[in-house]
């Protein structure tokens, strides 16, 4: 509730960027804060899974604190290899062990095997 609210005093908020009424306001939402990779560790782990499947596992970058889609998105580039994430881990198809490594410390995660 804001000060006069519902009277004839009272003043609507307006978007700091755009200046506009809130309920008018176009401005997309505020880029995401994400972590700096540099305060973060990448844990790298090759694991099999059903079927003989072998897949390289990233851990320990948070969902919320990094663009995991995005990372994601690269390491398939980078390592001609299918992906999926599951909550905060960003699993790529296959042994890509030393790329994945050079990819993150290249974006200046320090990374753990
Ligand atoms: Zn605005």
């Amino acid at each position: 509730m804001r000060l006069f609210e519902g009277t004839q005093f009272d003043i609507p908020p307006k978007c700091e960027r755009c200046g506009k009424l809130l309920a008018e306001c176009q401005c997309p939402p505020p880029p995401k804060a994400w972590l700096a990779p540099e305060k973060q560790t990448a844990r790298l782990a090759v694991e099999k899974r059903k079927k003989g499947k072998v897949v390289t596992v990233v851990r320990g970058l948070s969902a919320e604190g990094n663009d995991l889609a995005a990372l994601l998105t690269l390491l398939k580039n980078k390592c001609g290899a299918g992906g999926t994430i599951e909550g905060d881990e960003v699993e790529i198809q296959g042994e890509h062990l030393e790329r994945v490594r050079e990819i993150l410390a290249g974006l200046k995660y320090k990374v753990r095997t």
